[in-house]
Parts: structure tokens; C-alpha cells; sequence
């Protein structure tokens, strides 16, 4: 590549002529190949750039809470970076925060467990879980609609993803007979992410036995990716798959403070579990994170001492789910449940036969409103969108009216 000299438009286009055709010969990494990018984050950069260009669009494409990280932790990180805690640490994570997150899974969730590793994130917490467990060939079940990111992590991971397809109509309930359709002797794990991205669906405690004894029968892994157990209505109780005896040796907690402390920039997550697979994740994680910053750490062990601020956020999402089924009944094409927990509306809006993206599409264009389309989470989507809820009253206000406007 030339890098000296004025650049013309013509070479300029050479240039990513010659680029292009470089990269063709690179044989990429085949796992690669088979993964698309992320779809919300690609629709919130979308957004974001027509925002920049003066576009009048409202986002409900983003995944994360629209709250500043409460005061406090905001504070003990700028006074923890002004006492110069800004070097590498331990890696598993400072033994203040591990502790404290022990502390916490025992009292709040009766798991008892002591092997915690502390993550950028509960993204890589997956990650590192899938890459300790996982041989080529192996399969993981997935019941979809799912987040956005397990089928791609499973195929880093060199694994086999599985959608388990479960049904709109049927509240999207995990029953017996589907997991046991889509089982077999290759499969290793099953994810199972309670509240849920994208439905909002809670998991009951029918579910929880169902999925403990289908694990045991089959000597499966659990992954229980718990990052909205804080954001849950309506007097729900969240059920975390690691309290379940039966589950002792073969469940693997991920959970994390960005959702419940507002901290999505911060990246701190953990996994807790049995040792040796905590171990392994561990052997992976020195080599690829080495640790997370000590202020972040500490911005986290305060998070978990701010409950109050954690109800806040958890009441003004409950008020937003309100609004936002109310101003969606009598639209027509338009069915949706009120979420149990997390902060999306999943949406089913039937439109003349329009797929997920083509609805998305339409709603981008004649109300200039951005969510992201049911598609990104699985084929058994139908025509469902999903909303964020963690978006200001006001754009809201003005999403729901122009939604009604261009559906009526
Ligand atoms: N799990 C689910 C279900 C999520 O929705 C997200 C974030 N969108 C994550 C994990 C990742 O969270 P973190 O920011 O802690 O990596």
C-alpha cells in the first residue's frame, strides 16, 4: 500500500481495487466464514450514522440501559484511577470482587461456589465457558428466539449451534418433548438465558425441573446466562439454574453488571462454576484478556452495594413496558406480550405477508423508526421485531405514535 504522496480518486480506487483483491487470495479462518456480524450492533451503528447526518430517526435497536452509571461507582473508579489502581491485576479478578460476587451468588441465588473468574463482560464470560468445553464437532442447543451472539460464539468455539425453535403461541415455553427432539450424542450444552433477549420471557420453575432433569438424563452442560436477572416484573423471582442440586458439577453461571448497574462500558462480567471448568476457562482467558482494569473492578464491587440504584432503573423500565404495550393494543397486525423481564418489546406485527426484516425495513422507512428484526434471533421469528424499552419516555411517546401512524 502506498502511503506517501497525494491521494487522487482514481488511485485511491486502485488501491481498494488492489486490496480486494489481495484479501481474496487470504484464506480466512473457515469458522469465520460461517458467522454474520452482529445485528443490533451494526442497526444501532446504522442509526447512530443517520442520526449524524441529520436524519430524523428514533433507535430501539440498542441493548443497553439508556441511565448513566450511578453516581458512587462512577466515583470509586475515578478515585481508585487517582490512587493509581491502573495496572494489570490478578487475574481471575481482584480477590475484594471475587469474594463479593461469591458472597452474592450464595445469599441471592443459592449457588454455592467459590470458583468465580471476573471477565471483560459477560459476552466473554460465554465465550471462555464455550471454548473450555467444547471439542470440534460438538453441539450445543439453543432455544431461539436467542441473543443474538450464541450461535456465533458456538461456531468460535468450533462447536455445532442447535435452535431449539420455540413457539410465539405457545409463550415460547421450553417443554420436555422439544428438547428431547433436538438432542443427540454429539450434544455437550445447552444455553439457557433467563430473563430473555429477545422475548422477555422468564423462566418458570416447571421449566427450571424440565431443564435440570433433560441435562442430568443426557450429561449436559448448562450455560446460564443470567445478565437481566435484576430487570424482572411483576413479583417474578428469578430462578438461576446453578441453585438446582441435581445441576451440581454441570452448570456454569454467566452473568454481569452491565444491565443491572448500567455499566455496558465498564466490561465486567464473571462465570462461576465447577473449578476445573472455571480453570480452563481461566488457561484461555490469561492468554487472550490477561485481566480487567482494577478501577473497573472496583466501579463493580460498588455496583453491588447500590441496590436502590438498581430498583430505580428496574421501576422506570416497569413504566416503559407499560406505556408501551398500552400504546401498542388496537394497532392493526400488531401482538404483543407484556415482558416478564429484560427491557425489549417482542413485537409480532403482521403486515402484508412481510418477514421480519422486510418489517423492520418498513418501519424504518415510513416512520423512521429503528428495531431490529426478529430474524437476527433465530428463523423461527416470523414476523417479530424487537423494541429496546431503554429509550427516553419521549422518543418513545413519538416511536409508538409514529408506528401506529405507518401500520394504520
Ligand atoms: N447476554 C445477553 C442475553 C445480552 O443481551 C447481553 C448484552 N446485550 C450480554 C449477555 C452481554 O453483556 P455484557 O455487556 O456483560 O458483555
Amino acid at each position: 500500500m502506498r502511503c506517501s504522496g497525494l491521494q487522487t480518486r482514481s488511485n485511491l480506487k486502485n488501491d481498494k481495487r488492489e486490496r480486494k483483491q489481495a484479501m481474496s487470495k487470504v484464506a480466512f479462518n473457515k469458522r469465520l466464514l460461517s458467522i454474520e456480524s452482529s445485528a443490533s450492533i451494526a442497526l444501532m451503528d446504522k442509526a447512530r450514522s443517520m442520526k449524524a447526518q441529520g436524519i430524523d430517526v428514533i433507535s430501539l435497536a440498542g441493548g443497553e440501559p439508556d441511565f448513566n452509571t450511578p453516581e458512587p461507582v462512577e466515583s470509586a473508579a475515578i478515585q481508585a484511577m487517582l490512587a493509581g489502581r491502573t495496572h494489570y491485576t490478578t487475574g481471575r479478578g481482584i480477590p475484594a470482587l471475587r469474594e463479593k460476587i461469591a458472597e452474592k451468588l450464595e445469599t441471592e441465588n443459592h449457588i454455592l461456589c467459590r470458583d468465580v473468574l471476573v471477565t471483560p463482560g459477560c459476552k466473554y464470560a460465554i465465550c471462555v465457558a464455550l471454548e473450555a468445553l467444547l471439542n470440534p464437532g460438538d453441539e450445543v442447543l439453543i432455544p431461539t428466539p436467542s441473543w443474538v451472539s450464541y450461535d456465533a460464539m458456538v461456531r468460535l468455539a468450533g462447536g455445532v449451534p442447535i435452535s431449539v425453535p420455540l413457539s410465539f403461541d405457545d409463550e415460547y415455553r421450553i417443554s420436555e418433548k422439544l428438547l428431547e427432539k433436538y438432542v443427540s450424542s454429539r450434544t455437550r450444552i445447552i444455553i439457557i438465558n433467563t430473563p430473555n433477549n429477545p422475548t422477555g420471557r422468564v423462566l418458570s420453575g416447571e421449566e427450571a425441573s424440565i431443564l435440570s432433569a433433560f441435562a442430568r438424563r443426557h450429561d449436559l452442560f448448562v450455560i446460564a446466562d443470567e445478565v437481566y436477572e435484576k430487570i424482572i416484573f411483576d413479583g417474578r423471582e428469578h430462578i438461576s439454574l446453578g441453585s438446582y442440586p441435581e445441576l451440581e458439577g454441570r452448570v456454569i453461571v454467566a452473568n454481569g453488571f452491565s444491565k443491572f448497574a448500567a455499566m455496558t462500558g465498564w466490561r465486567v462480567g464473571y462465570i462461576a462454576g465447577p473449578g476445573e471448568v472455571i480453570d480452563m476457562a481461566y488457561r484461555i482467558y490469561q492468554h487472550t484478556m490477561t485481566c480487567i482494569s482494577e478501577f473497573s473492578q472496583i466501579a463493580a464491587l460498588t455496583a453491588l452495594d447500590h441496590p436502590e440504584e438498581t430498583e430505580r432503573m428496574r421501576r422506570s423500565y416497569l413504566e416503559r413496558r407499560d406505556y408501551w404495550y398500552k400504546a401498542m393494543q388496537g394497532i392493526p397486525g400488531v401482538t404483543l406480550r407484556r415482558a416478564e423481564g429484560a427491557f425489549y418489546a417482542w413485537m409480532r406485527i403482521e403486515k402484508d405477508e412481510m418477514n421480519s426484516s422486510e418489517i423492520a425495513a418498513f418501519l424504518l422507512q415510513k416512520a423512521g423508526v429503528v428495531v431490529v428484526p426478529g430474524i437476527a434471533y433465530g428463523e423461527n421469528t416470523c414476523s417479530c421485531v424487537r423494541a429496546s424499552l431503554a429509550t427516553a419516555m419521549p422518543d418513545l411517546i413519538e416511536a409508538a405514535k409514529r408506528i401506529r401512524t405507518a401500520l394504520q
